[in-house]
């Protein structure tokens, strides 16, 4: 299948051959036609998989058809959880929409708003943006969002989620009722798809893979290892697997400044990105990373959601997340595009619990494995471990979890 049988104009096809796209990906397929029928559409594909042109181009070809001359207002409004996020979108809009008169702008917060309040008053047709910037910057009167005609929530679920749902609520408030609204994410649980119907207006849901599965080229690997022993043993692995490009999640932002300091101390560049950064310090990071003048990236969960670097060989879970979800964002970093990658998981004793609540998300099992020299105390010595401190009561409950974590 060629995209040019999915309907969309000359002007777009032309800038993703430009893009060295040749076959729509399966969520494209899906959700192109349905998209140009002006259908509300929820869309649930793997990470990697091109949601954001499946979304965009269909987009563009609907705004392009018919451009107002003079006042633009804005037509399209993409909602995004994150800022890199959010320039990233805005990168891919700017090529697909290259042969086409369509303006389009970015906007969030931790930079000068001035430079964006300039480009919102030349007229924009499409605007993607973070839901905080946006609500400052209409309450302050420098846009209006009563001429929108389609909304994207892009990373749908976590938009829709306790972090931002008030947000999206206001927003929501300020935009015409009649509206195309589409979906996307790489998961969805029940009770996101319920929120979500409360927006979507007769929608048609897409999926181009089983909900909340895993890109197939991702390796994962799950490391039993004890807590205070991961640090030396990701710099080993690092080390001698002469690793040069690896995204590592960590739960903390002081645990990422941490963990790179440390790595920086071995010889190992390394950035931290979490949300205690200047916007500044966050974007050199990822440039930085991008390129390869950075070794090791160390982030939160600020950087598990859309971030698209092609190639990425290592994503590593330093940490596990405590949301099950969050595990498939993350390692969905690599494995894109019909890449191939790595995610290895650390996973401490305290973190047996998540292993399970992501096992039963994926209906998948990992086996643990364990890395000579770093075999964890508790799994392979229990008694001696659990003597240590109180012998009777520890020795119980420890003997309890370690069973219970084995048995799965
Ligand atoms: P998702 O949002 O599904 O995680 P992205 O939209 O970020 O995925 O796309 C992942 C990568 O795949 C990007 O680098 C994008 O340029 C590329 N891509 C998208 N569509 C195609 C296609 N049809 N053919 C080849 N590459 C594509
Ligand atoms: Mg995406």
């Amino acid at each position: 299948m060629s995209f040019s049988t999915l309907g969309l104009s000359p002007s777009i096809l032309k800038a993703v051959a430009k893009k060295g796209y040749e076959t729509p990906s399966p969520i494209q397929q899906k959700a192109i036609p349905l998209i140009l029928a002006q259908k509300d559409v929820l869309a649930s594909a793997q990470t990697g998989t091109g949601k954001t042109a499946g979304f965009t181009l269909p987009l563009l070809h609907l705004l392009s058809k018919e451009i107002p001359q003079r006042k633009r207002p804005i037509r399209s409004l993409i909602l995004t959880p994150t800022r890199e996020l959010a320039a990233q979108i805005y990168d891919n809009i700017k090529a697909y929409s290259e042969f086409t008169e369509l303006r389009s702008a970015v906007i969030f917060g931790g930079v000068n708003a001035n430079p964006q309040i300039r480009t919102l008053e030349n007229g924009i047709d499409v605007l993607v943006a973070c839901p905080g910037r946006l609500l400052d910057l209409h309450s302050q009167g420098h846009l209006s969002l009563n001429k929108i005609e389609i909304l994207v929530l892009d990373e749908a679920d976590r938009m829709l989620d306790m972090g931002f749902l008030r947000d999206i609520k206001k927003v929501l408030s300020l935009m015409p009722t009649k509206r195309q609204n589409l979906l996307f994410s790489a998961t969805f649980s029940k009770e996101i798809k319920q929120l979500a119907n409360g927006i979507l207006h007769q929608p048609v849901a897409v999926e181009a893979a089983p909900e909340n599965t895993t890109a197939e080229k991702v390796n994962q690997k799950m490391y039993r290892v004890d807590k205070s022993s991961k640090t030396e043993m990701l710099i080993q692995m690092i080390s001698e697997g002469n690793w040069q490009q690896v995204l590592i999640f960590s739960r903390t932002k002081h645990g990422a400044n941490r963990l790179a300091e440390k790595l920086g101390k071995k010889n190992i560049t390394a950035a931290a990105i979490h949300g205690n950064k200047t916007q500044n310090a966050r974007t050199k990071a990822l440039t930085g990373f991008k390129k390869g003048t950075i070794r090791i990236l160390v982030a939160t969960d600020i950087a598990a959601r859309g971030l698209d670097i092609p190639l990425l060989p290592y994503v590593v879970n330093y940490e596990l997340p405590n949301i099950a979800e969050d595990y498939v964002h993350r390692i969905g970093r690599t494995g894109r595009a019909g890449a191939s990658g790595i995610a290895i998981s650390l996973v401490g004793q305290e973190e047996l619990a998540y292993v399970k609540s992501i096992e039963k998300l994926l209906q998948q099992q990992f086996p643990f494995e364990t890395r000579e020299g770093f075999e964890p105390t508790m799994d392979f010595i229990p008694e001696q471990a659990a003597k240590k401190k109180n012998p009777s009561k520890n020795n119980q409950r420890r003997k309890k979890s370690y069973r219970g974590s084995r048995n799965r």
